[in-house]
């Protein structure tokens, strides 16, 4: 297991600290991304959690009992590394320890989402990694796992703790019959990688409904998950101004 000594980043490659001529929080960020992440499938009522690591070594998380689409900066709590509210007027999730366990073993990572969005749930039920169809279906690198083994009771540390080891460095993973988990170095990343899963899912459900396809070959899947594995800040800062202009009290 890796132990904690911190990778500390700036703030501005953690989060994104300005969209044109607005000063964006961490919390800020981390408000707009449940927005963001609701509106690409990541919607199941008032379930699923992020947690973001700050430079001070505690983590923003969603408070339970709201769902993605009404999160305000506001709302985001401050937790410690055990989990303790420090700051935020609501509860924290139970299922934290997971997350915890997370920024506890990987100090690369800095943003954890879980959900159980539609198509990366069911082919997590089907206990089958989906095919890429598109050029927004690859992650490159370690890829997406199926994880099998995936142990409940995700408020225990031990079982967390050997839940985010089996994942054996896989930025994402379709948690067998549960949902989805997304590891990343920052919000940018973690928007993507997101997005890409789900997207990815959804689309080789829709080419199995018409009869099959034809995925794309292994090597230009690679170099497209190389594209990819920096995150895409345009696409970040685009989806982030939308939220802002339907609801601006996303950033309140
Ligand atoms: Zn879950």
């Amino acid at each position: 297991m890796t132990t904690t000594a911190e990778i500390i980043q700036p703030l501005d490659q953690m989060f994104l600290s300005h969209l044109h001529d607005m000063e964006l929080s961490p919390e800020q960020n981390v408000a707009l991304l449940h927005r963001m992440l609701w509106r690409e499938g990541y919607n199941d009522r008032i379930a699923g959690h992020i947690s973001a690591r700050t430079p001070s070594g505690s983590l923003l998380c969603t408070p339970y009992g709201l769902g993605w689409d009404e999160v305000r900066a506001s709302d985001v709590l401050t937790v410690d590394r055990g989990g303790r509210l420090l700051k935020g007027h609501r509860d924290v999730p139970i299922a934290i320890t997971l997350h915890l366990a997370a920024h506890e073993m990987r100090p690369d990572i800095h943003v954890v989402v879980h959900h159980h969005p539609r198509w990366a749930t069911a082919w997590a039920a089907a206990h089958r990694v989906p095919p890429i169809y598109d050029q927004l279906g690859s992650f490159g690198g370690a890829g997406l796992m199926l994880y099998t083994e995936f142990l409940g009771g995700v408020d225990d540390w031990d079982v967390a703790r050997r839940n985010i080891a089996a994942l054996e460095g896989a930025p994402v993973a379709l948690l067998a019959n549960h949902g989805v988990l997304v590891l990343a170095e920052d919000v940018v990343r973690a928007h993507l990688r997101s997005v890409v899963v789900e997207h990815r899912c959804a689309l080789a459900a829709d080419v199995e409904q018409i009869g099959g396809g034809q995925p794309v070959q292994d090597d230009v899947a690679r170099a497209m998950g190389s594209k990819t594995s920096d995150g895409w800040p345009l696409l970040f800062e685009a989806m982030a101004r939308r939220e802002i202009d339907r609801d601006p009290s996303v950033l309140e």
